[in-house]
């Protein structure tokens, strides 16, 4: 117990699935928890939370880091906290807060944005590397789908190397780097197609930062 574990890496990488599995063996050795994510994140619904091989679970939906504080009720022993990148800066005091009350923080998020820089938390020059420090950190690796062509073939394949970005695409092109943070991909958001892909270093593309 008293720990704070993250469990972080880019888009699609399991990070979701892995901070589960830790939740349903606290749960087996009849730990008491509770699961928190942001409403931000617009892909998910709203009662429950899910990964992206769809296993479910029960998550309280918050918009601040002050909303968790309104449903811990002294009993709560572990705490599981999804796609923590979307909360404010104040998450950083709530983990170390818990786990000097003796609980045990399970957190996970992304570390990197799409322009390949640290995920600052909302309105905040602080970011998930500040949560870091604090942390057993587990860093986990998506796969490359940069298609590449494939050997003595026309087809193209994924490149499928271990990819630790992600990439921001809309209607296809690379994001502008001055595009927010924050932008929930969709098949039409108002007329444009924001999608978001795993790449490795190789075939990410920095988006170039507008000269001052
Ligand atoms: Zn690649």
């Amino acid at each position: 117990m008293s720990i704070l574990e993250l469990i972080t890496g880019s888009m699609s990488c399991g990070k979701t699935e892995e901070m589960l599995r830790r939740i349903h063996n606290e749960q087996k050795a009849r730990k008491k928890v509770r699961i928190f994510k942001p409403v931000i994140d617009g892909c998910y619904s709203v009662s429950t939370a899910s990964s992206h091989n769809r296993s479910e679970f029960s998550a309280i939906s918050v918009v601040e880091t002050r909303d968790i504080y309104k449903h811990l009720v002294p009993s709560v022993e572990v705490v599981g906290i999804a796609e923590v990148q979307f909360l404010d800066d104040k998450i950083i005091d709530f983990c170390l807060e818990q786990i000097a009350q003796g609980r045990k923080v399970i957190a996970s998020g992304i570390n990197l944005d799409f322009r390949g820089e640290p995920f600052h938390f909302r309105n905040s020059q602080r970011h998930i590397g500040d949560l870091m420090v604090y942390a057993v950190t587990q860093t986990l690796r998506a796969r490359c789908v940069y298609q590449v062509k494939k050997y003595r073939s026309r087809k193209t394949i994924n490149c499928d190397a271990e990819a630790d970005y992600t990439q921001r695409l809309i209607d296809g092109k690379l994001a502008p780097y001055d595009s927010p943070t924050i932008l929930v991909g969709s098949k039409k958001s108002d007329s444009s197609k924001v999608e978001y892909e795993a790449r490795c270093a190789r075939h990410f593309e920095r988006p170039k930062p507008p000269k001052k």
